[in-house]
This record gives C-alpha cells, sequence and structure tokens, in this order.
C-alpha cells in the first residue's frame, strides 16, 4: 500500500520526543513489510541536515491558499534512515519553520495549520493519491477535515484517513477562522469538533470526528481515555466513536536502538555478551565524574514537565542517594520554573561523586545512559506509551515505572505482575506518591545489592523481549486493509 505519513517531528532529524521515534520506526518497519511509504515534515531551519540524504527541491513555487491570498512554497525531497521524506518549506511567511525550535511559538496552531494545508496541497497537485494519510497529533489532525472538506471534493477520492494520538494532553485549540485561512468554511465543523465556545475549535476532536480511523499508542491509555479524566474531555467523544478507536502498542526501531552495533557505544554487547556493558557504566561514569564504587545506577532520561512526575524525579535523586545508588539524569524542560528547581538540586549536589544531572537535549548522550545504567525510573503521572522503558530494557537497565498507560503494557513487576516468570522485567507501582516511588525503587536497588541473580533475570527478560515495530506495524497494516475493504 502507499502510506503518507504527515508529522511535525521524525527522528533523528527533527525530535522533540517519543513521536519523532515512532514515526520513522513504524514507516521502516511497513517499508520492510513492502509497502511504500512516505514522510511529509515542515522544512526546519533546525533540523539535522548531517542525518539527511539526497536533499533536493522536487517543486518550485508550489501555491498554498492561506488567508485569501496564494503564497509559493518549495518541496524537497531527501532520505531519512531509509525512507523518503518530503519537506514543505514555508519560505515566504512569517518564516513560520525559521524559528530554531519545532515547538512553543505562539502562533503554533497557525504554523502547523499551514503545514497540514501545504501537505495537502503537495499530494493533490502531484498526484500522489495515497491509499492511506496517516497523521499525527495535533499539529497535523486537520489533514483530516481538509481531505474531506476540500480534496476528496477535488477528486481526491482515494485515500483513507487514519490519525494516531500521541498525547491527549495538547489538543490544538484555535480560534474557528483557522479554518477560513485554510479555505474551508467554518460553518459546516460539526459542534463535537468545537469547545464549549462553539467558536473555538478543537484540532484532535476534529480529527478523531473526522478520520476513518483512530488509534493511540498503548492499549491500556486506549481504555484509560475512555474511561477516565486521562481523555482530557474526549472521553465522550471517544466513548461515541469507540467502534473506530484502538490502542497499539508503539514499538522501538531496533535497528537504531541496538546495543551490539549502536553508533554512539564504544562497547558494544548483547545479551550473551552482556559483561560488556560494564565498560559502558565506566565510561558513563567517567563522563559524569563519579566515582567507581560498587553501586548501581539508576537514571532519568525524559523532558522535564509535570506528566514525568517531576517532584517524584526530585524526591528520587535523595532517596536512591540514601539507598546507595548513584543517580544520572538527562533532562530538558520548556518550562522555566522546573528547570529553575533542578538547577538548584545539581548546585546542592555539585560534589556529591554519585550524583551527576546533566540538562539539555543529546541523543548520543542518551544512548550512553541507556547503555550505561542499571535502572531506568519512569515515574509518569500518565503515560500513553512511553519509550524510554523500552529502550531500557533493550540495553538490558531494568525499568522502575508508574503503572499507568503503555507503562502498565510492557513494565511487569518481579513480584506482583500476573505474567509468567520469564516476561516479568522490571518494578513497578500505582501510587503517584513518594511512597509509591520508593516501594519500587527501593526494592530495585535492595535487589540489585541483596538478589543479584533475581536482578540479572529481570536484565535478561527486559533483553530478550521483542519490542520491535514488526507485530505493531502489522496491525496498523490490517487496519489500513479494512479502510480499503470497505467501499
Ligand atoms: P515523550 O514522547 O513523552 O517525551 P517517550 O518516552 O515516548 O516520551 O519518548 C521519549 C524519547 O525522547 C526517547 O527516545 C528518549 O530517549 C528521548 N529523550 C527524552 N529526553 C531526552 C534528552 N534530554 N536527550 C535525548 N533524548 C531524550
Amino acid at each position: 500500500m502507499k502510506i503518507a505519513m504527515l508529522s511535525p517531528e521524525c527522528s533523528p532529524i527533527a525530535k522533540v520526543g517519543g513521536l519523532a521515534d515512532v514515526v520513522i520506526g513504524l514507516s521502516k518497519s511497513l517499508q520492510l513489510q513492502g509497502h511504500n511509504v512516505s514522510i511529509i515534515l515542515p522544512k526546519y531551519d533546525c533540523m539535522r541536515y548531517d542525518q539527511i540524504s539526497d536533499l533536493e527541491t522536487v517543486y518550485y513555487d508550489l501555491p498554498v491558499m492561506y488567508r485569501g491570498e496564494w503564497h509559493a512554497n518549495d518541496v524537497m525531497s531527501g532520505i531519512v534512515e531509509g525512507v523518503k521524506c518530503y519537506f514543505i518549506d514555508a519560505k515566504w511567511y512569517k518564516n513560520f519553520f525559521n524559528r530554531g525550535k519545532i515547538y512553543g511559538e505562539n502562533d503554533d496552531t497557525d504554523r502547523f495549520a499551514f503545514f497540514t494545508k501545504a501537505a495537502m496541497e503537495f499530494m493533490f497537485k502531484v498526484g500522489m493519491e495515497p491509499d492511506i494519510i496517516h497523521s499525527h497529533d495535533w499539529p497535523t489532525a486537520l489533514a483530516n477535515v481538509l481531505q474531506r472538506e476540500i480534496y476528496y471534493k477535488e477528486g481526491m477520492r482515494k485515500p483513507r484517513l487514519v490519525y494516531t494520538v500521541h498525547n491527549f494532553a495538547h489538543q490544538g485549540i484555535a480560534h474557528e477562522s483557522v479554518l477560513g485561512d485554510l479555505g474551508v468554511n467554518s460553518g459546516v465543523l460539526p459542534l463535537e469538533c468545537r469547545e464549549n465556545d462553539y467558536s473555538v475549535v478543537n484540532f484532535m476532536k476534529s480529527a478523531v470526528v473526522y478520520s476513518d480511523y483512530v488509534t493511540t499508542v498503548s492499549p491500556n491509555y486506549a481504555n484509560e481515555v475512555q474511561l477516565t479524566e486521562k481523555g482530557m474531555g474526549l472521553q465522550y467523544l471517544l466513548n461515541k466513536y469507540h467502534h473506530k478507536f484502538s490502542g497499539i502498542l508503539n514499538g522501538i526501531d531496533d535497528e537504531y536502538w541496538n546495543p551490539k552495533d549502536d553508533q554512539y557505544l564504544s562497547h558494544h554487547y548483547d545479551a550473551k555478551t552482556i559483561e560488556k556493558k560494564y565498560k559502558n557504566k565506566e565510561v558513563l561514569r567517567e563522563r559524569f565524574l563519579l566515582r567507581d564504587e560498587y553501586k548501581p545506577i539508576v537514571a532519568v532520561v525524559s523532558r522535564l514537565v509535570q506528566q514525568k512526575g517531576v517532584d517524584l524525579i526530585k524526591h528520587s535523586i535523595f532517596y536512591a542517594l540514601e539507598q546507595g545508588a548513584q543517580f544520572v539524569l538527562l533532562g530538558s524542560s520548556p518550562d522555566p520554573q522546573i528547570s529553575y528547581e533542578f538547577s538548584e538540586i545539581k548546585a546542592m549536589l555539585n560534589d556529591n561523586p554519585d550524583c551527576h544531572l546533566e540538562f539539555g537535549f543529546n541523543e548520543a548522550l542518551s544512548h550512553l545512559v541507556y547503555a550505561g545504567a542499571d535502572m531506568i525510573l519512569i515515574p509518569s503521572l500518565f503515560e500513553p506509551c512511553g519509550l524510554t522503558q523500552l529502550i531500557g530494557m533493550r540495553y538490558g537497565t531494568v525499568p522502575v515505572a508508574r503503572f499507568t498507560g503503555g507503562l502498565a503494557d510492557t513494565v511487569h513487576d518481579v513480584e506482583y505482575s500476573r505474567v509468567a516468570q520469564k516476561r516479568r522485567n522490571g518494578y513497578t507501582f500505582i501510587d503517584a506518591n513518594k511512597a509509591g516511588l520508593e516501594f519500587a525503587l527501593g526494592r530495585a536497588i535492595d535487589d540489585w545489592f541483596n538478589e543479584p541473580q533475581q536482578f540479572r533475570e529481570l536484565v535478561m527478560n527486559g533483553m530478550e523481549s521483542d519490542f520491535s515495530w514488526k507485530m505493531s506495524a502489522k496491525k496498523y497494516v490490517k487496519i489500513y486493509k479494512y479502510l480499503h475493504s470497505r467501499v
């Protein structure tokens, strides 16, 4: 099948979080299974151009109608990790994609609404006619409205619309004039796509209503968002449309995340040569100036935002040190208050030889942290799927995670899980408070010191699990095919 992915992120060229990993990982796996995949992205100034090959302009001056005027855009193509990507260069107006960052601008809803219009226009003009247009999260949600309200009527009849929600917390909210800007008569948009103030459009609700199928990134999160406040106001809508909604667990790109030949590691290993993992522990200690003592390293690799349980992460630093472990953090925050709080802790622990906090987004360093640590901590308040526990396990690093969303689907507690012994791979806790966190992290550190055999079994169970995209990509294909089997 011919699949067009519309996304604001794609690893490794434009990454903020897991969405970037998912888009490339799923696309590669679909391609391996014989499908023809293209990814359409904005052409940001801050992309990793060194990771794109064969970059060339394939369409000059693509006219896009926006705010009642035609505006010219160039479209480039290039290859990322073996997948064909198209980049929309909105060269004309307000420097939409030359802001040095992907999100966080006051006009984000305009920027991405414009991008979806340009992407749809490009597909239409070149006659791409994919079987599936697969859009992701709020930034590309309006593609579903555009297809039904404009391009279907113009004759682009073939594409079926699949929409994946990676996080219900960010929905894309804007005045209905955003539709007029794109050439859609805002009067056609049903009330269920709007907020209580009907003049305000909710991008995510619109995509849920307009697309042919909606997925989210784990089965457990799919239940949570229908049944609890984790749906962030979309519970009713998701229940209404439950017949076209399900959760498909994310995978990881097991070629890219592979300790056996990871480009960022100097010591490679797999389950059979696990001793070599501990060379990476030495490198990590050297890099972070930690002392070389018989202690486990607890790691956090995360965006530092409330969702990730920042208060619990802060508490875990002191708790892990108290329990005789070392602690490392690689994190970045868009929130100045949270950044300030962590920098205060860093200053306080500056001379501590068992702790290092590193701020910023650093892809290469994240690989060393996964390889060098013994445990990866994910105390999220909610977590649609979570990738760091999966990457951790691939690198023989045992997850300690809150039992929520996709973490509950993938991390199975050594004592309390109902799955078979062989599939138990970590430590979980339910209560999002200090006692909950200590219950799981305390057991993990204690087992590392006192039950090394049991701890090692968890390492092996994690490393031997299959978290690749293979199975999940097949589930997406089943949906794609199902949509085309209906007339
Ligand atoms: P989310 O998408 O909510 O941020 P996920 O667990 O789904 O969380 O995905 C996080 C991805 O971002 C992982 O690939 C992780 O390694 C990466 N990541 C998070 N923070 C950093 C950082 N500071 N530096 C490098 N990579 C990071």
